[in-house]
This record gives C-alpha cells, sequence and structure tokens, in this order.
C-alpha cells in the first residue's frame, strides 16, 4: 500500500479533475487490497481523523474532499485506484464481480471482450465504479429503461468501524454520497453486449421539447443540446441495432471525435482573461453554432459505450457544470422559461444546455427519487461570462422541482428537506448505522446534509 503522508510543513494536495478546487491533506493511501482499506480506515480512526474515498476525482464540488481541521487542511484521503480487478464473470447470467476502483473506460472494454455491456452510461468513461455508485451517475434512456446504477446488485464496504462487509438490502436503498464507508467491490448485472445507431437532427429547440414524450417512445435513448440563445440545437436519437460498424462508421467515428477534441483543446487554450466579454461572447456564439450546424448528421453505428458517451477519453475543456432533475411534467414549461432569460443575456453563448432523460429511480436521496425525470445539465464553458447568469436560471429551474445532481454545483438556494422531506432522515439513520463516528463525514456533508436533518435524525 503507498501511502503519503506530510508534516504539518508540507503540502500534498488533492484536486478535482480541472483543477478548480484543491485542498491540502495531511495523507494520500493508495490501497491495493481491501485488508489494506480496513488498515487505513482503522488508523485513522483510532487517531480520531476524518477519512474520504475518491475515485476519478471527475466532481465538480468538494463531496470528495476529506474534512477540513481546524489548520484548513483535509485528513485522510483513500485513492481506490488499485482496486481495479475483475474477480469473477458469470457469462451465464451476466454477473460480474469487480473491484470498486476500476474506471469506467476499463471496465467496458473487459465487458465487451466478454460479450457483455453495463445497461446504461453517463457521458464520459473517466469515473470509477465507486464514485458512478456515490453520486448516481446517469446517462439518458428514452424507450429503454435500463440505468446504470440499476446494474449493482451487491456492494461491500469498509464501514466507519473499520470493518469490512456487504452492504444489507436497507442501506443498497439509499445513494451512500461517499459517507457510508470505502465501497471496496461490486456485482453488477450485465446486459448482453450491444450496438447502436446515432442519428444526430437539427431541431428548433422549443419545438423539440415541445414533442420530447414523442421522441422517447420513438427511441431507444434520446439527448438534446443547445448553447446559448441558439434557436436550433441537436436532438441525437440512438437505437439497438444488429448492425455491426462498417468501416465508413469507424472512419467517421474517429474524424468526429478528432475535431470534437481540436475544439476542446482550443477552449481549454482560450484566453479568457484578457479578451474582453463582448468578443468572447462572439468567439462563442461562433464556435456553438459551428458546433450545432456541423454536427455529422448522418446515422453512423457503434459499440454501446463509444456511441452513447461524448467523445470519450479525448481532451474535454475545463467547465463547471449544474444539473437537475426536473420532473419529465415540467420539462416544457421549465426549458421555455430557461431560454426566455438565455435569450437576455449574449453571454449566455458560453453555456451550452444538455438534457438527458430517466426513468425514476428507487434509491433514497437519488436526484430522480420516484419520478420521470428530465435531467437538465448547464455545462459552463465560459465560466467568468456565465457565473452571473446562473443564480437566475438555477433559480427556475429549481422552481420546476428540480433537485440538484449531488456532485455537481449545488445551488446555495436549494433546501434538500423541501427537495426530498423525510427521506433525509431516513438516509441519516442509515449513514450513522454505517459510520457512528462520523468518520466519512466532510465539509460537503456539514454544507448540504446536517442543516437539513431534524434534530430527533
Ligand atoms: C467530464 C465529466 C462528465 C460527467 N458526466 C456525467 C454524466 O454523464 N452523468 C452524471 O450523472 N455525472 C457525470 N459526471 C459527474 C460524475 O459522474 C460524478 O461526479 C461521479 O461521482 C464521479 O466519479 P469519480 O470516480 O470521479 O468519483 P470522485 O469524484 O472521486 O468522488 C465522488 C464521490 O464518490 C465517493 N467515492 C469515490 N470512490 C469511493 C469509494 N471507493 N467508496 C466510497 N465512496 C467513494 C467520493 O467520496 C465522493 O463522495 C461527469 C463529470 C465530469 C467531470
Amino acid at each position: 500500500m503507498a501511502v503519503i503522508d506530510m508534516t504539518q510543513d508540507s503540502h500534498l494536495t488533492h484536486a478535482i479533475w480541472n483543477g478548480w478546487l484543491s485542498q491540502d491533506v495531511r495523507a494520500i493511501i493508495q490501497p491495493t487490497s481491501e485488508a489494506e482499506v480496513v488498515e487505513a480506515v482503522q488508523a485513522a480512526r483510532a487517531r480520531g481523523g476524518k477519512v474520504k474515498a475518491i475515485g476519478g476525482r471527475h466532481s465538480f464540488n468538494n463531496i470528495s474532499f476529506s474534512r477540513e481541521s481546524t489548520a484548513g487542511r483535509g485528513d485522510t484521503i483513500v485513492d481506490v485506484g488499485g482496486l481495479r480487478q475483475v474477480k469473477s464473470i458469470d457469462h451465464a447470467s451476466g454477473k460480474v464481480c469487480v473491484q470498486a476502483g476500476i474506471a469506467l473506460h476499463e471496465l467496458v472494454a473487459i465487458l465487451a471482450y466478454h460479450g457483455l455491456a453495463l445497461p446504461n452510461i453517463g457521458a464520459w468513461m473517466e469515473q470509477t465504479l465507486a464514485g458512478v455508485l456515490a453520486t448516481g451517475t446517469h446517462g439518458s434512456g428514452g424507450r429503454y429503461r435500463g440505468s446504470l446504477l440499476s446494474a449493482f446488485e451487491t456492494v461491500r464496504i469498509v464501514d466507519g468501524t473499520g470493518t469490512s462487509r456487504a452492504l444489507s438490502d436497507h442501506e443498497r436503498g439509499f445513494l451512500n454520497l461517499g459517507c457510508f464507508g470505502v465501497v471496496t467491490e461490486v456485482t453488477l448485472a450485465c446486459v448482453p453486449l450491444f450496438y447502436c445507431e446515432r442519428q444526430k437532427l437539427l431541431v428548433e429547440v422549443d419545438a423539440a421539447i415541445d414533442n420530447i414524450l414523442m421522441h422517447l417512445h420513438q427511441n431507444d435513448f434520446v439527448d438534446l443540446r443547445w448553447t446559448g440563445r441558439l434557436r436550433t440545437g441537436t436532438l441525437t436519437t440512438w437505437n439497438r441495432t444488429e448492425r455491426r460498424p462498417s468501416l465508413l462508421d469507424r472512419f467517421r467515428t474517429w474524424l468526429e471525435g478528432y475535431l470534437l477534441g481540436a475544439v476542446h483543446v482550443g477552449l481549454a487554450n482560450y484566453p479568457y482573461d484578457w479578451m474582453p466579454q463582448w468578443l468572447s461572447n462572439q468567439v462563442f456564439a461562433g464556435v456553438g453554432a459551428a458546433y450545432t450546424h456541423l454536427a455529422f448528421q448522418d446515422s453512423q453505428v457503434d459499440i454501446w459505450y463509444r456511441a452513447l458517451t461524448y467523445n470519450s477519453r479525448a481532451p474535454i475543456a475545463p467547465h463547471d457544470e449544474f444539473e437537475f432533475a426536473v420532473p419529465i411534467a415540467q420539462a416544457a414549461a421549465c426549458v421555455h422559461d430557461v431560454r426566455r432569460i438565455l435569450a437576455k443575456h449574449p453571454q449566455s453563448a458560453g453555456l451550452e444546455i444538455q438534457l438527458r432523460f430517466t426513468g425514476p429511480s428507487r434509491l433514497g436521496l437519488a436526484p430522480n427519487f420516484d419520478r420521470e425525470t428530465m435531467w437538465f445539465n448547464f455545462n459552463q464553458f465560459d465560466r467568468a461570462g456565465t457565473q452571473s447568469l446562473m443564480p437566475e436560471l438555477t433559480a427556475v429551474v429549481l422552481a420546476h422541482g428540480g433537485r440538484p445532481h449531488w456532485s455537481k454545483n449545488v445551488p446555495d438556494d436549494f433546501c434538500p428537506r423541501a427537495g426530498y422531506g423525510h427521506m433525509i432522515d431516513e438516509w441519516e439513520a442509515v449513514r450513522r448505522g454505517c459510520d457512528p463516528d462520523g468518520v466519512f463525514i466532510n465539509n460537503w456533508y456539514e454544507r448540504y446534509i446536517a442543516p437539513a436533518l431534524t434534530k430527533n435524525s
């Protein structure tokens, strides 16, 4: 086990993927077995320390940070990236037992080799299974109702007492938000390997959202996105197919990936600091229009995980995100209200809006708990230019019943008790059962969850 332990005077830093948030920490531990996780948790507990497990660091807020002491430094980070072994694969049932630190891109390639697939996937594949499970990473659906979270059948953790064990059925009924323990191993119910035919259509955004239920009924997977004030957006649909990618499909996927990567390298190097805002607005409006109108519209077949993700593993420009689970019945009204605000502000060109759709989750504290959902995602590429718009935009989405994605930016005016009612107390009871002494508590928990709890919970 690698242990990087620092003296009071040294600096050891844990940073999120885009480098925009970081904290100095006391120690980063890289276990290679569950026994080493037990050792790390017990050692921290014995000296009254705090632990936070991290995966791919692909969250946008401080949910993966270790609680800061009065000296302003976090305590112990347990980086589970070394726990990435596939333990067993049962081809007949599709059950796969795997260590939870494995990154999605590595797992999906192994599964494909064995003729298997996950039921769904988000837009990106750098996250770990444990990170996906902790915050409820979602993709999009339509007719196809499989969700990524529904694949998790059993979950092993090292809990706050330093004991390794399986989560009970009741405990698995809640999103763990990194607060139940260090997840070390999971069993997944996989589906047979599949391929998808993707079609991108240029659409009037307002009409597309008015007809969204029809699109969801007609296609296996659906995603709608646009940038800033553009009236036109891209409706992407995917349908499962028996066809295999042709040479032309492969070439187009490669070319599209290359071009998208080039756009992101350009955005990553954009001189935000010294460009006047009016010029940035023009640049982003131009990039957004090109990105929309030059999209590859012909149908394209690919293996499921390349088809459904956004140019995964190619460079992506640093950006920030706010995302909300909005009840599907509010989808059109919410989009129209947001678009009215965007239309008033030229700097909204620096925002990409992405809408995805899933069925209800049964996991307590999942933003899409118990509701057919439209996921409303704001990708802030021009963060400096668009930051002032976010309070007004997010207030509208909250007013339409939006519940924030816990690992993205959570607006200050979101009230978890209003969003989840007494479920937040039930969640807290499970958390306390797993971690009676609060070893996994961090500043994120104290900011978002603790104030919403009733005194008796
Ligand atoms: C470019 C990009 C694209 C994204 N796309 C999507 C998307 O399409 N859909 C979506 O829903 N989200 C998306 N996200 C958000 C991302 O999926 C989540 O934030 C996810 O939790 C990140 O996983 P991670 O492995 O990076 O975990 P981290 O960010 O490292 O940690 C996130 C949480 O998981 C906990 N955790 C990590 N490992 C463990 C463990 N072993 N045991 C217990 N807890 C653990 C941490 O303590 C923390 O609370 C995206 C993020 C980025 C940066």
